[in-house]
């Protein structure tokens, strides 16, 4: 009697299995498109591995999948000879070790009101959909070029087990593997041969290993044929590929379940040959923002799969591209590392960048309603290769959409540019971590008023490329939270003169420099004020304050926060009142405490909080109160 260990499933893996066993979800049915889905990588990852031990394949040179329905026993088992798994690789993949999109997945489930199921694959962990038509479900399975056989058993409840067994017969192959499910009563019709093969031509026609299926009613003699195409989509002509299959593959091959937004299939040819077939997803993908930044690129060399993780591909900032690349010109034998400074991927890559960017261009241009759909989704990723990518900057800039002051409308540079006024040299932008808070800002009073527009920049991602790139077709990107405003250069000599000589306000400007001498860098009259009584601004010299503020809550600025500049309005009727106040000696102490006020709520109106929060308002209940009196 073979020894059996039983093991405890990780307790994220057990909530997500509570959630299979136990739901209504009417498309259960993808969990045949999941099951193939891995035996179909599993025979990837196997080719791959035989490219340099070629003993590996020896008895049994043709990969495949086959699905047998046993009525009787009321079971469905998919086999494949593929890579196969040993202990070691059942216990880490089907079970104990958390895969990154187990928690992602639940997270997902809690949050959406539809609790759609089928988003599993997307997640990673595909192979736990079989619990949602299965009481018991046995994995049977051999590591290729190993000797033993594993037999890993569920019924989905808290544990699982497994055990060795000395059966070579358990498995079709001297490899690979079996998942054996045992229906539930409500699954029966799974065990129709008809159901199953209409669901590998809807979800898995384009799974390039054959799939065979049978149930016993075949004859003796008959020759099983493939319920799919099994050829690599990417080979055949574009004219014999419905859009149907071309989703079906995207779905597949880019572990995505909504529709592409943008499907892009060519065969280059020149100096070196390769076929892409690439999809842009029309919703995010979960693991968009993971630090790795990896991206999801399948590269085949000859129709073979070689790898999925090979980052020289595409730059990160094109990493929500899904699909796959196959190249005429790689070894077959080549190894990961040798792909690190390959010149044949790197040419691909350049390649690659230079015709997505084009595509993204035309698309641009022929269809801006959903071109702006897109920036939403992948607009703060494209924009990281603003300050990464030196090469492109101005292709990417070119394509990138911003938010704006003037419009709720979403702009590109060059109309940024062309709604310039003759006297406006410079772009402005104003970054921020909201678009309201960026509105309502003071310092954007001065624009608004004279009827300049200023993007409105609101991803993080903002604050690091505006600090990197000084000019956009000979334009300088100026930011109006920065600096001293040129904003008198737009209006007439009269009133130019008028704020100059504005000698009245002098004293006030001195007192408020002593009074916030440790709060601030300088006190100063300001042009870009129209409504409010102060704003803050920081140095021309100085970080972009966002940039500060974002490394600060990162732990990366190694230097206290930069002290702003106070500006204030000499025609707000306070700033006047309070300049003749200045004139009388026993008013100084009230135009003190006032002065922490001013300089408080700035601070508020610049997205901070106040540096003493008690303090300041007890300062406006004193406040409010005296001018009850
Ligand atoms: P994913 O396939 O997206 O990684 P799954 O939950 O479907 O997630 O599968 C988990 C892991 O189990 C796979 O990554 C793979 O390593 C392993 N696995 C699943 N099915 C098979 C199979 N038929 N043959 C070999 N390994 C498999």
């Amino acid at each position: 009697m073979p020894k059996s260990e039983k093991l405890e499933f990780q307790t994220e893996v057990s909530q997500l299995l509570k959630l299979m066993i136990n739901s209504v979800y009417s498309e259960k049915e993808v969990f045949i498109r999941e099951l193939v889905s891995n035996a179909s990588d599993a025979c990837d990852k196997l080719r791959y591995l035989s490219n340099t031990k070629e003993k590996l394949l020896k008895d049994d040179p043709n990969f495949s999948v086959s699905i047998n329905i046993d009525k009787k026993s009321n079971l469905i088992s998919i086999s494949d000879n593929g890579v196969g798994m040993n202990k070691k690789d059942l216990i880490s993949n089907l079970g104990t070790i958390a895969r990154s999109g187990t928690a992602h997945f639940l997270k997902e489930l809690s949050e959406s009101k539809t609790k759609d199921l089928s988003l599993i694959g997307q997640f990673g962990v595909g192979f736990y959909s079989a619990f949602m038509v299965a009481s018991q479900t046995k994995v049977i399975t051999r590591k290729a070029g190993e000797n033993k056989i594993w037999i890993w058993a569920s019924d989905g409840e808290s544990n699982f087990t497994i055990e060795e067994n000395e059966d070579l017969d358990l498995l079709p192959s001297n490899r690979g593997t079996t998942i054996e499910l045992t229906l539930t009563k409500e699954a029966k019709e799974y065990l129709e041969k008809s159901r199953i093969e209409s669901i590998i031509r809807k979800y898995s026609d384009h799974i390039s290993i054959p799939i065979f299926i049978t149930d016993g009613s075949e004859k003796k003699d008959e020759k099983p044929e493939s319920v799919n195409s099994a050829s690599a989509i990417w080979t055949r002509p574009k004219n014999k590929i419905t859009e149907e299959q071309y989703k079906e593959f995207y779905n597949h091959v880019g572990q995505m379940f909504d529709d592409p937004w943008m499907t892009s299939h060519y065969k280059a040819e020149g100096k070196i040959e390769y076929t892409v077939l690439n999809f842009i997803p029309s919703s995010k993908p979960f693991d968009l923002y993971e630090p790795a930044r990896e991206n999801r690129l399948k590269l085949y060399v000859k129709r073979v799969f070689i790898t999925d993780n090979c980052p020289e591909l595409v730059p990160p900032y094109l990493r929500f591209i899904r699909g796959v690349i196959d190249s005429e010109d790689l070894p077959l034998n080549i190894s990961r590392e040798m792909l690190q400074n390959n010149p044949v991927v790197a040419k691909i890559r350049s390649s690659l960048v230079k015709r997505t960017l084009s595509d993204l261009k035309k698309k641009l241009s022929k269809d801006r309603k959903s071109y702006e759909s897109f920036w939403l989704n992948f607009g703060p990723v494209l924009k990281e290769g603003i300050y990464e990518d030196f090469e492109k900057k101005e292709s990417l800039l070119e394509i990138s959409l911003f938010k704006n002051s003037k419009s709720k409308e979403l702009i590109s540079l060059d109309e940024y540019i062309e709604g310039m006024d003759k006297k406006q040299k410079d772009i402005y932008f104003m970054t921020g971590d909201s678009y309201e808070n960026i509105l309502n800002n003071p310092s954007l009073e001065g624009y608004k008023s004279r009827d300049i527009n200023v993007l409105v920049l609101d991803d993080p991602v903002d604050s690091f490329w505006t600090s990197s790139t000084p000019l956009y077709k000979e334009k300088s990107f100026k930011s109006v939270t920065k600096g001293l405003d040129d904003l008198d250069s737009f209006d007439g000599k009269k009133e130019k003169d008028e704020k100059k000589e504005n000698k009245s306000i002098d004293p006030l400007v001195v007192l408020l420099k002593e009074q916030l001498k440790d709060k601030v860098k300088d006190v100063r009259i300001s042009s870009r004020l129209t409504d409010s009584a102060v704003c803050l601004v920081g140095d021309d010299n100085a970080m972009d304050p966002q940039l500060e503020k974002i490394l600060q809550q990162h732990n990366q600025l190694n230097q206290e926060l930069s002290l702003k500049i106070l500006e204030i309005n000499s025609d707000h009727k306070l700033i006047k009142k309070l300049a003749k106040m200045c004139t009388k000696k026993d008013e100084i102490i009230k135009i003190s405490k006032i002065a922490t006020m001013l300089y408080e709520q700035s601070k508020i109106l610049d997205g901070e909080k106040p540096t003493d929060p008690a303090l300041f308002s007890k300062s406006i209940i004193d406040t409010i109160y005296l001018s009850l009196d």
